[in-house]
C-alpha cells in the first residue's frame, strides 16, 4: 500500500523505549510485590496521513500502549513526540492541549457516551470544552460531522441506547473528529461488530482518512481486519513490538514465528486448507507479570532453540523497513 511520505521529515508520532508497568500489591500494607510489564521497551514511529496497525492476542499490551501515547495511562518511563514535540513530561494544562492532536476511539463507544444525554450534545460538548465553539455555531458543526460520519442530523436529538452498535461506533469517531485531530488512536474499534458492519466501519475510516488527512494508529487482535486498512503492521508479544513492516510484505514474508501463526489463525473458507503444525500457536500467552527468560515467545515457539531461553534477540532490520526480533532472522 503506497504511503505519501513527501509531507514532512519529522514523524507524526514517535515513541521511543516506552515502558508502561504497573504494580502489583500486596498485604494489608499494600506492599509492592511485583510489576505488570504490559508494555516493556516499545519504539515505533509512523509519518501523516498514515495508518499503522498494531496487532497480538489479548494480554500482549497493545491497549496500554494505546492508552499510554494517549497518557490517558502514564508511561513509567521512554519518550513520547507527536510532531516532533515530546509530550510525557507535559502538565495537565498543556496535555489539554495535546489532546486535541490525539483523539481515541475506543471498542465500546457505548460505556464512553453518557446514557442520560443526546449523542449531538455529547460531540458539541467536546467542542465547547476545547473552545472550538458553543451554541448555534457548535450545533451546526456537529450537524456536519454526523452527516460525515454517516448520521442523519436528526439523530442528534436521540440517545445512546437508541442506536446500533456500528452507529454508536460512528458517534464514537464523530466525537473524535469534532476536535480535528492529526492522530486517531482506534482501540479495537470493530471488534464487537457485526462482519458486514465492520466493514461498513473501516470503509468510513477510510474514507475520513482521504477527506481529513488523518492518520490511525489502528489497534485489533484480528490480522485480517488491519490488513484491510493498515500501510504497516506492528506485531506486539508480551509488551514487546516482535516484528514491524509494510502490510504486503508481512503477508508476504513474515519473519517472525508469531506472525507466522497469527497469519496462520486468519480462518480461510477452504476447511480442506490447514496451516502447517509448526504455525500453530501452542498454550495461552505467558503473564505479563513474570516473562520468559530470554526470547518472551520461546515457551510457545516451535522453532525454540537453546539460545532462545538465554539471549533476548535483538530488535533488527532484517530488509529496508522489515523488523524483526528473532535469533533466526
Ligand atoms: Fe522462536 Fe527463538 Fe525466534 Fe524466539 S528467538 S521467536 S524462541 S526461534
Amino acid at each position: 500500500m503506497a504511503l505519501d511520505q513527501s509531507k514532512s521529515n519529522i514523524p507524526l508520532l514517535e515513541v521511543t523505549n516506552l515502558k508502561t508497568h504497573f504494580p502489583i500489591r500486596k498485604g494489608v500494607f499494600s506492599r509492592v510485590s511485583g510489576h505488570v510489564y504490559a508494555v516493556d521497551g516499545v519504539t515505533i514511529s509512523m509519518q501523516d496521513g498514515e495508518t499503522l496497525g498494531l496487532v497480538g492476542e489479548s494480554g500482549s499490551g497493545k491497549s496500554t500502549l494505546g492508552k499510554s501515547i494517549m497518557r490517558l495511562v502514564e508511561p513509567t518511563s521512554g519518550e513520547i513526540k507527536i510532531s516532533g514535540t515530546e509530550i510525557t513530561g507535559l502538565n495537565k494544562q498543556d496535555m489539554f492541549v495535546h489532546r486535541r492532536q490525539v483523539q481515541m476511539v475506543f471498542q465500546d463507544p457505548y460505556s464512553s457516551l453518557n446514557p442520560r444525554i443526546p449523542v449531538g450534545k455529547i460531540v458539541a460538548e467536546a467542542l465547547q470544552i476545547h473552545g472550538i465553539a458553543t451554541g448555534k455555531e457548535a450545533e451546526d458543526m456537529v450537524k456536519d460531522i454526523f452527516q460525515r460520519v454517516g448520521l442523519r442530523p436528526s439523530q442528534m436529538r436521540n440517545y445512546a441506547n437508541e442506536f446500533s452498535g456500528g452507529q454508536r461506533q460512528r458517534i464514537g469517531i464523530a466525537r473524535a473528529l469534532a476536535l480535528n485531530p492529526k492522530l486517531i488512536i482506534a482501540d479495537e474499534p470493530v471488534s464487537a461488530l457485526d462482519v458486514s458492519v465492520q466493514a461498513q466501519v473501516i470503509n468510513l475510516f477510510m474514507d475520513l482518512q482521504k477527506e481529513y488527512g488523518l492518520s490511525y494508529f489502528f489497534i485489533a487482535h484480528d490480522l485480517a481486519v488491519v490488513a484491510q486498512i493498515c500501510h504497516r503492521i506492528a506485531v506486539m508479544y508480551l509488551g514487546k513490538i516482535v516484528e514491524i513492516a509494510d502490510r504486503d510484505e508481512l503477508f508476504k514474508s513474515p519473519l517472525h514465528p508469531y506472525t507466522r501463526a497469527l497469519l496462520a489463525s486468519i480462518p480461510i473458507p477452504n476447511p480442506e486448507i490447514r496451516p502447517a503444525k509448526d504455525r500453530v500457536l501452542q498454550g495461552d500467552i505467558p503473564s505479563p507479570s513474570n516473562p520468559p527468560k530470554g526470547c518472551r515467545f520461546h515457551t510457545r515457539c516451535p522453532l525454540v532453540e537453546e539460545k532462545c531461553r538465554i539471549d533476548t534477540p535483538e530488535f533488527k532490520e532484517v530488509s529496508p523497513g522489515h523488523w524483526a526480533a528473532c535469533h533466526l532472522t
